[in-house]
């Protein structure tokens, strides 16, 4: 097996064809360019490290994780995905990067919420507006076409409300109602005078695009039906054009950079150990915001200024909640949660402290509870009958502002499959970070005392905590030496060799971030063919 000793790869070389386009991952990102690249008559190579999935599995695999637990998808694998932590030293707790990610054909929208949001306009200029971390180099108004491009591609069911930005475009789907447990915040919102509006998913409100309107099973973190949106959709397409081969469980490992900053091939292996190299005009690295950035380690590219694998960040998700003892609820049944506000996005302290995005959740599972409390049989039936169904929660999505030593990096020490340094994750948090959710608890205080629960109760920080949104490590800046790519998402100093995704964000706002990487995506494929 040969081995990797620096910037290149010493594989044996077995090319054939030449691409007008490489990508690198068949996920979000990675799909989304495919397909507009193949729309407009051009080839493509797709890599991707992880498997295809089978459509029809889906019930089966469901059926398999209620009985048998484990993961949904059947995406990992422990030598090809090996991983180290340090956040525990710096934020006590582990980030659990197997949970947060998935490695596959459609990458982790295989298994995501398909919650979508706009970044606010303000998103894009908090050192101007707050003096906290960095402003992007591209503005609101630039991307919104792309944001409503982005919801078309989707099928993003939603209904517009005066909280959210403005938009060019009506939604393609109509917006999902407000369940009966949603409708419980209303007068609480009124009396507080916050705005609450419900939210838009990726989700079938009605069949579009070839996939059904949602059934609502509840099951969407597999979908048996396929009304939530997952990317495999564009790879699908990208392949139906003739133009796109999918090398599928295959791994990039090197991009081969010659002194000229022009990229000449990208060296991969397959899990069989099959070596090759594969050849473009250009290269797109859309693997996730860890392994792109881990990618451009290993290859020694784009680090000019010691910016790549910096400036890590996530939502963190700061949860509590409480019983309502004089109230029903029916969690999972009539409608599911879209209940949501950004009344605490703004204010007047955001120089002391980031972003707030409201979440109000009934979620509530006997199944699980079974688990955490260890009950079953007549403990557990009681249990249910004093608790199920008199519980409202609130999750608040919180901003986490760029910091550099809140990384990802290679491991000096431990080596994947083939042989490669693994990404050591090192997540950080500033003061800031640390106000915005003492502020997070606060609001959730207010709002849940004013709804009339008792007993309230405010989880602490876990591995849990994150919203599985991996943002930074590449990010976008005019100034090479405060960024890794320019605003056209090419890699400062190379000529053909683009990033996309979470990794380009400058800052992460409070809100879930696909729709902006989807939106990312669409504007570099216009970047690169615009004719
Ligand atoms: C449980 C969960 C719930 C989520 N819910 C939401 C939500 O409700 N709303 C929202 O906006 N976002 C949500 N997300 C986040 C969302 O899934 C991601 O933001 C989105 O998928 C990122 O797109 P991407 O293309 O950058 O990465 P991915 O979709 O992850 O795709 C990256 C692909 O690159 C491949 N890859 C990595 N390294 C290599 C390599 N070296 N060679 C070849 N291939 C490689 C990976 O295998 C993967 O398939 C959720 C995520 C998770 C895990
Ligand atoms: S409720 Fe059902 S059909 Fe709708 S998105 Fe979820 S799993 Fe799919």
């Amino acid at each position: 097996m040969a081995r990797c000793t620096g910037a290149r790869c010493e594989l044996p070389v077995s090319s054939a064809r030449r691409y007008d386009l490489v990508i690198i991952g068949a996920g979000l990102t990675g799909g989304l360019i495919a397909a507009e690249a193949t729309r407009r008559g051009r080839t493509v190579a797709l890599i991707e490290a992880g498997q295809r999935f089978a459509f029809a599995n889906r019930p089966a695999q469901l059926r398999h994780h209620q009985i048998f637990g484990g993961l949904l998808w059947p995406h990992a694998h422990a030598e090809r995905d090996r991983y180290t932590d340090s956040s525990h030293r710096s934020i006590g707790v582990a980030y659990a990067l197997e949970s947060h990610r998935l490695k596959g054909v459609g990458g982790s929208t295989m298994h995501w919420g398909g919650r979508i949001s706009r970044f606010m306009p303000t998103d894009f200029r908090t050192a101007s507006l707050y003096g906290t971390g960095m402003d992007w180099p591209i503005s609101y108004d630039e991307l919104e076409p792309y944001y409503s491009r982005a919801d078309w591609e989707l099928g993003v069911s939603g209904s517009h409300h005066q909280a959210l930005p403005p938009r060019s475009r009506d939604y393609p789907n109509p917006g999902f109602p407000l369940s009966v447990d949603d409708a419980m915040w209303l007068p609480v919102a009124e009396r507080l005078g916050i705005a609450v509006y419900p939210s838009a998913f990726a989700i079938n409100s009605a069949a579009f695009a070839g996939r059904p309107q949602c059934q609502a099973y509840a099951a969407c973190a597999v979908c048996p039906s396929g009304a939530r949106y997952s990317a495999d959709v564009h790879v699908a397409a990208a392949e139906r054009s003739g133009l796109c081969d999918l090398f599928d469980n295959t791994v990039a490992r090197r991009i081969d950079l010659n002194a000229f900053g022009a990229v000449r091939a990208v060296q991969v292996s397959s899990l069989e150990n099959q070596e090759r190299e594969i050849q473009g005009t250009n290269y797109v690295i859309a693997a996730h915001a860890v392994e792109s950035a881990r990618l451009l380690l290993l290859s020694k590219c784009g680090n000019h200024s010691d910016q790549v694998g910096r400036n890590f960040m996530e939502h963190i998700y700061v949860e509590a909640g409480g019983h309502i003892a004089d109230k029903r609820f029916y969690p999972r049944r009539g409608g599911y949660e879209v209940l949501e506000s950004l009344a605490y996005y703004y204010g007047d302290d955001r120089r002391e402290r980031g972003g707030v995005k409201i979440e109000f959740t009934f979620e509530q599972d006997p199944l699980n509870d079974m688990e955490s409390h260890h009950i079953w049989g007549r403990s557990m039936a009681r249990y249910d009958r004093e608790n199920f169904g008199r519980w409202a929660g609130i999750a608040a999505e919180t901003e986490h502002q760029p910091n550099p030593d809140s990384r990802v990096s290679l491991d000096p020490e431990v080596v994947d499959f083939f042989g490669d340094p693994v990404p050591h994750m090192h997540l950080a948090f500033s003061d800031i970070d640390r106000r915005t959710q003492r502020q997070a608890r606060d609001i959730m205080q207010q709002l849940l005392g004013q709804a009339g629960a008792k007993d309230v109760v405010q989880d602490p920080l876990t591995s849990n905590s994150f919203g599985a949104h991996h943002l930074g490590t590449c990010r976008m800046s005019d100034d090479p030496d405060k960024g890794v790519v320019d605003r056209n998402c090419k890699v400062h100093g190379t000529t053909n060799l683009f990033v996309a995704g979470g990794s380009v964000f400058p800052t992460g706002g409070a809100v879930q971030p696909s729709l902006t990487i989807a939106a990312i995506a669409l504007r570099l494929a216009d970047h690169l063919y615009a004719t």
